[in-house]
This record gives C-alpha cells, structure tokens and sequence, in this order.
C-alpha cells in the first residue's frame, strides 16, 4: 500500500501526522475516494468538481489546483503500479494549536492518500441491508472525514448480518451508510434527490447517464418506508460498492429511531431478532 503525505510518499503506518492536525483532532477535512481501472483513474474529474465543491463549503483553500491535484494522483498510481486501486484522498483544514475557531492567518491544508489494490464486487452474491435512523448531520452532500454515525451504522448492520444500512429519515428511505440506494418499480428507477440530506455519488451520477442512455426513466424523489413492499428491485451504487444487488431489507424492533440501542448498557442487539421487511 502506497502512501502519501504533504509531499512525500510514506508508508501509512509512518505516523507523521502532527498531533495537532485539525482532522485528526476535529475531524475537519474532506475526502475523495478515486477507483482505478486498467491503470487509470475513473470519472477523475467528477471527483476533482466534488473535492472542491466540499472544500469550498468547509472554507478550506485547496492546496493545490485541479490539474496539480491530478497529476499527484496519476504520480499515486504510477508509484503503486496497481492497475485495480482504490485511491484514498483527504485535505484537512491544516495543523495549527487546538482551537475550534479556524487558523488566524490561514494555514496550509493538509493533503494525505493510500492507494489499495481492489477488485470488483460485482461478483458477489446479492446482499442485506437494515434498515435504521439517519443519524448523521444536515449537511451529508459534503464530503467530509467526520463519519461516526456512518461507521456506527456500517458495523449495526454488520454486527445483525447485513450487509449495509438503508437509513431512513423524515420517514423516507434515502441512501446508505457508504453508498447510494436505489429502487426499481415499474420499470422505472427512484433514488432520493440530491439535496443536502445525501451525498451527491459519483457514482449515482454515471448510473443515472447510464440509464438515459438505455432510455430507462430515473426519478428523484424519496419513497416512503411504507411503500418499501411495493419496490420490484433494490440496489446500491458508489465507487468501491459499484453496483450491488440487494436481496433483501430487514428491521430490527430494538432499532426503530435508532442506529444504537437507546438504553445505555443495554443487552447487546440480538441479530436473530431481525425481521425481513422486503425480499427480492
Ligand atoms: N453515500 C455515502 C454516504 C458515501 O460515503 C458514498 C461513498 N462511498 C456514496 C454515497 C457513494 O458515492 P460515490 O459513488 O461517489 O462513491
């Protein structure tokens, strides 16, 4: 695994993150993750546009511009000579004395990335999502590091033996807890707007050119959780995830509201209490 911080390749394990880096103490930064093929970074500048956008809203001044944040990816791929990758980049705010308020005068972002080899998923057999409260903040369409409710939700359907979570909130069934979640009824595709509630996918964009192209009709509305026994298909989409077929949607009575229990120190979510809600 290739690694890269401010400059220099490292080894990931090298800890020379600064202690008082502003992502690793606030969590203040934003990521792209850059799936490559055949060698080659894919929809590489959909991912810039997204950076930047996700920078911008955060007030963080790119360190680089667009062509020089391309050429170090190519320069992560060149060095990692995988032609199946993952490539991880993340811009934190920058390193300054612990203090919420942002640095005074401005200091330079920070830029840290792994490359991993990958293979595609789409072999795998179609899987289970659970279905739980959307717990993270208003503001998902960015594209930030703080991920504590979607890592809290991945490993709830993890630990009840699904395979992703669908989160729900305001009663209507709008993406996952890593990937972006899709519907087919009437021959027709539904995926939640992209509003400020998701994160606009990379992924879902080429789906949906994907689907004009075919000529199959995409709608961007949110359905709501009691038209679930009514959707013909399910499946989910971003740039590791791909495209992945799900098999079906359960529920579990102790996670109503909730992608934790709500009792503290309450007895552990038995996974044999879950409930299937929808099977293909
Ligand atoms: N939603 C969330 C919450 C995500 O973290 C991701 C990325 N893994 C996606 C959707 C899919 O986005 P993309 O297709 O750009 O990878």
């Amino acid at each position: 695994i290739v690694g890269y911080y401010n400059g220099e390749f490292v080894t990931p394990d090298s800890g020379i993150v600064p202690l008082d880096e502003r992502g690793h103490q606030f969590g203040d930064g934003v990521y792209e993750v850059i799936r490559c093929y055949n060698g080659r970074p894919f929809l590489l500048d959909w991912h810039l546009d997204r950076l930047w956008m996700s920078l911008q809203a955060l007030r963080i001044v790119p360190p680089f511009t667009k062509d020089e944040c391309a050429s170090l990816i190519e320069r992560l791929i060149a060095e990692s000579r995988e032609p199946e990758s993952a490539i991880y980049l993340q811009v934190t705010r920058g390193s300054a004395v612990r203090n919420h308020l942002f640095p005074e005068p401005t200091v330079k972002a920070n830029v840290s990335a792994t490359v991993r080899p990958v293979t595609s998923q789409t072999s795998k057999a179609p899987g289970t999502l659970l279905m739980m409260a959307d717990e993270r903040w208003a503001n998902a369409w960015i594209k930030t590091i703080n991920l504590l409710p979607n890592i809290l939700a991945k490993q709830t359907a993890h630990d009840m033996g699904a395979d992703e979570a669908l989160l729900v909130r305001d009663g209507a069934m709008i993406e996952s807890a890593s990937s972006n979640l899709w519907f087919v009824r009437d021959n027709q595709l539904i995926t939640a707007p992209a509003d400020r509630y998701i994160l606009n996918g990379i992924t879902r964009r080429f789906v949906m050119e994907l689907a004009n192209q075919l000529g199959i009709v995409v709608r961007e509305s949110k359905l709501p959780v009691e038209e679930l026994t009514k959707v013909d298909g399910i499946f989910i989409t971003g740039t590791l995830t791909e495209v992945f077929p799900i098999q079906r949607v359960v529920t579990h009575p102790d996670l109503p509201y909730a992608s934790l229990p709500a009792v503290k120190g309450s007895e552990p979510l038995a996974a044999d209490k879950c409930q299937v809600a929808w099977e293909a």
